[in-house]
């Protein structure tokens, strides 16, 4: 079966239309705060403009034997490359781009065979967007579809280029078979639409995910997320029948260190303590930030002979590494306790917490086990 020019136009138009509907709803809530969606917006603009000066293929700029859908054609493919180069935070790929137009549209006047030199200019912007999305450091689902389907429109944009006679007028190319590739490319329209917004969704997920699991000073858990994390931990060391430990952790006199040297000291101190929590447990231990300048460990397959050792490794290594800090050296209380089966997670909390302020009431600057 085979289809008219026309036909390949009609198609092309109402893919293309369908693709800018869908895009207005999204953009309107999902994509306003995004670098690349004035760039989009540019795209879904000149390439509508592209199919409709497309189906009027007569518009011939002066007498010089190029048609005006040869420069919306271009000003599209340029949109796209800018629209993926700064999805991909590509700022030099998208000054080359931007480049390389100044230089198409300047030489205009001294090119004859158009078909190839604005496809050749749509192959130049669809590669720099491959390398672009490719070259950026993380890559969700959505972003490797996309990096496929662009990889493919290079393959066939390649060969059209191969195909066609490198001296075909304009009239000749929508008299040939070549113009087949053009319901392709406004299929690729819609494709990338949906996998652009879908890696943009990906990306939101994953950020309120953190927003909402991890504390955005320290980048500890929260301690709403802590409580589902420590019952999994707990159901799966019931299974395995392991000793878990609870462990609170205070600055000592750290209205001081805000009082003496200012918040942002204060925040710093936070950080040097939530690091060395890190720094001094394990990867499948979990440490929050409980409160102000409180923390909550829970240790996996922890007795509490062992929690000490951790944490007197905690105290020692946060005085160590603060004291040539502004607001140092820093002193904390920690107090503990093996988990207890016979009482809930908040009565075990509540238990390391009474042997915290009994470390406070002893002078601070040490760890008991309740
Ligand atoms: P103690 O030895 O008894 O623990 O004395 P303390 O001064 O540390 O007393 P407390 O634990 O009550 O002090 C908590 C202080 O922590 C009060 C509050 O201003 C400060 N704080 C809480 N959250 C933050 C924060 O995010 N940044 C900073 N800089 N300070 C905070
Ligand atoms: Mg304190
Ligand atoms: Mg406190």
């Amino acid at each position: 079966m085979s289809i008219s020019y026309q036909e390949a136009v009609g198609v092309s138009t109402t893919i293309e239309i369908i693709a800018c509907i869908f895009a207005l709803f999204i953009l309107r809530s999902v994509m306003k705060d995004n670098k690349e969606t004035p760039y989009l917006f540019g795209y879904f603009i000149s390439s509508l403009l592209f199919f409709y000066f497309l189906n009027k293929s007569t518009l011939e700029i002066g007498n010089t034997g190029w048609y005006i859908e040869d420069l919306f054609g271009t000003i599209t493919s340029l949109f796209f490359g800018l629209t993926i180069c700064k999805k991909g935070h590509s700022d030099g790929l998208c000054k080359l781009l931007i480049g390389a137009f100044v230089i198409f549209i300047c030489s205009i006047p001294f090119i004859e065979n158009h078909v190839n030199y604005t496809m050749t200019f749509s192959a130049l912007c669809i590669l720099l967007a491959f390398v672009s999305l490719i070259s950026a450091e993380k890559l969700n689902q959505a972003d490797k579809g996309l990096a496929i389907f662009i990889a493919i429109s290079l393959i066939v944009i390649t060969y059209e280029l191969s195909a066609i006679p490198s001296s075909i007028s304009r009239v000749d190319y929508y008299k040939s078979d070549f113009y087949y590739p053009l319901v392709y490319f406004s299929s690729l329209i819609l494709v990338l639409t949906v996998f652009i917004f879908t890696s943009q969704l990906i990306n939101l997920t994953s950020k309120y995910k953190t927003l909402a699991t991890k504390d955005a000073l320290t980048g500890l858990y929260n301690r709403t997320a802590v409580y589902n994390l420590v019952n999994n931990q707990l159901a799966l060391a019931k299974r395995n029948k392991q000793t878990c430990s609870v462990v609170m952790l205070d600055i000592d006199h750290f209205k001081k260190v805000n009082d003496q040297h200012g918040h942002q000291q204060g925040d710093d101190a936070i950080k040097l303590v939530a690091e060395q929590i890190q720094y001094c447990t394990r990867e499948y231990d979990i440490s929050c930030r409980y409160g102000g300048e409180e923390f909550f460990i829970f240790l996996t397959n922890t007795d509490s002979n062992a929690a000490f050792q951790i944490a007197e490794r905690i105290r020692h290594a946060v005085t160590e590494q603060s004291k040539d800090k502004l607001y140092g050296p820093l002193t904390i209380s920690v107090g503990l306790t093996q988990f207890q089966e016979a009482n809930s997670l908040d009565e075990n909390i509540d238990i390391a917490d009474k042997a915290l302020y009994a470390s406070k009431q002893a002078g601070r600057n040490q760890t008991t086990v309740s």
